[in-house]
C-alpha cells in the first residue's frame, strides 16, 4: 500500500505517539482540571503542549484546544456578531457553510492559478475575512498576509484557516484568528487549536464547567494535547528538512506524470499536493484499478453529493475537467520510489483507458 492523502490526514509521528502513551498508561488517566496531585501533572501536560502548539502562531495572542479544526473555526465565525462576512471561494465546507449559517455571505473569487487577487475589491461593511493559508485540494497558497491588511483596512477581523500551512509555513502574523488541526501536522486526531489574537473578544459556541478560559467547556485530554503539541515540535524542527524532502518528491512525481494538467499555480504552493488532470479521464475506475494506492479525485465530491468540487469549479474548470482529476498527496514519510511506483500505476492504469 502506498498512502498519497496526506490533505485528508497525515500519519501520526513516532515522536507524538510517545508523548501520548504517558497519558494513555495505567497512571495518567487524571481530569487535568482536577486540583489534586494526579490532576495537577495533567494539566502540568496540557500546559506543557499549550506552549508548543503556540510556537505557531505569532506572540501575542492565545491557544485555545479544541475538538477539531472545524470546531475552532465554528468558534471564530460563531463566536461574534460580524455582520457581513467575506471568504475566498476556494475555502473549506468548515468555513464556506459556517460562514453561510451566521451572516450576509460574499464570495472573494480566485484566478485561474487558484489565488485570491490581493487586490480584489471588498464589500463595505464587513466584519470578518477569512481566508485559507494552503488550500487542502489544490495546494494553492493564498496572499494571507496582505489579505489580512486589507481586511484591517476596510475595520474587519481576519481568519485564517492555516489547517494546511501550519507546522509548514509561518503562520500569517497579521491575522486575528488562526484555526489549526493536530492530525494535519502528524499529530493525533480529535484535536484542533483556535489562536486568538489579544484584544479579539468571542463568547463561547460550547457551555459547560468553563474550561479554555471560558470559551470552550469540556475536559481536555491530555494524551491528545500532549501528542499534539509533540507533532508541532517536530514539524518546526524539521520544518526546513520536510519541505526539502516534499520539494523533491514533488519533482519526481511531476517528472513521471508530465503528460497530465497541473491543477492551480505551479509556483506559489505547497508541493505536497499535487492535483492533476486528464481529459475524458474516468476517476473512479482508475481508483478502483489502483486499489494499492491511496490518493483521491481531485474533484473529492461533497460527501456524495456527486457535484464536483466547488474548488476546482472556481478555477474555471469545467464540470468534465473537474470530475477527471485526481488528488496525489506526499508528506514526510513518503518514499522516492514508493511515490515513483504508484505514480507509474496511475498512469499506466489511465492509459488503458485511451487517455
Ligand atoms: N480546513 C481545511 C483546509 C482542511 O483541510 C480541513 C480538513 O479536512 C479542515 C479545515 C477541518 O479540519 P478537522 O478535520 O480538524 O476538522
Amino acid at each position: 500500500m502506498t498512502y498519497l492523502d496526506y490533505q485528508a490526514t497525515t500519519p501520526l509521528a513516532a515522536e507524538a505517539r510517545q508523548a501520548m502513551l504517558r497519558w494513555l498508561a495505567e497512571d495518567g488517566f487524571a481530569n487535568p482540571h482536577s486540583a489534586h496531585a494526579m490532576g495537577r501533572a495533567a494539566k502540568a501536560a496540557v500546559e506543557v503542549a499549550r506552549e508548543q502548539v503556540a510556537a505557531l502562531f505569532p506572540p501575542g495572542g492565545k491557544v485555545i484546544f479544541t475538538g477539531s479544526a472545524t470546531e475552532a473555526i465554528n468558534l471564530a465565525i460563531q463566536g461574534r456578531a460580524y455582520g457581513a462576512i467575506a471568504v475566498s471561494a476556494i475555502e473549506h465546507a468548515a468555513v464556506r457553510d459556517t460562514a453561510r449559517a451566521v451572516g450576509s455571505y460574499h464570495e472573494l473569487p480566485v484566478g485561474p492559478d487558484g489565488l485570491v487577487d490581493p487586490q480584489v475589491a471588498l464589500p463595505d461593511g464587513l466584519g470578518l475575512v477569512a481566508v485559507m493559508q494552503v488550500n487542502n485540494e489544490i495546494g494553492t497558497i493564498q496572499p494571507v498576509a496582505h489579505l489580512a491588511e486589507r481586511a484591517h483596512q476596510v475595520g474587519a477581523l481576519f481568519l485564517c484557516d492555516a489547517v494546511q500551512g501550519a507546522g509548514k509555513l509561518a503562520a500569517p502574523a497579521s491575522a486575528d484568528l488562526i484555526a489549526v488541526s493536530a492530525h494535519k501536522l502528524y499529530g493525533p486526531k480529535g484535536i484542533g487549536a483556535l489562536w486568538i489574537r489579544d484584544g479579539v473578544e468571542l463568547s463561547p459556541l460550547i457551555h459547560g464547567g468553563g474550561q479554555e478560559s471560558g470559551l470552550r467547556s469540556g475536559t481536555l485530554s491530555p494524551a491528545l494535547c500532549a501528542g499534539f503539541g509533540a507533532a508541532v515540535q517536530v514539524a518546526l524542527a524539521r520544518q526546513e528538512e520536510d519541505a526539502a524532502h516534499v520539494s523533491g518528491l514533488w519533482d519526481a512525481a511531476r517528472d513521471e506524470l508530465a503528460r497530465w494538467t497541473l491543477n492551480g499555480s505551479e509556483t506559489e504552493r505547497w508541493k505536497g499536493n499535487l492535483n492533476l488532470r486528464l481529459n475524458g479521464l474516468d476517476v473512479a475506475r482508475l481508483m478502483s484499478e489502483c486499489r494499492r494506492v491511496m490518493f483521491s479525485a481531485g474533484s473529492a465530491c461533497a460527501s456524495g453529493s456527486g457535484r464536483p468540487s466547488h474548488v476546482l469549479r472556481a478555477l474555471g474548470l469545467s464540470d468534465n475537467e473537474a470530475r477527471s482529476s485526481i488528488r496525489l498527496g506526499f508528506g514526510r514519510y513518503t518514499t522516492r520510489e514508493e511515490l515513483i511506483e504508484a505514480c507509474r500505476a496511475i498512469d499506466a492504469a489511465a492509459k488503458t483507458q485511451g487517455v
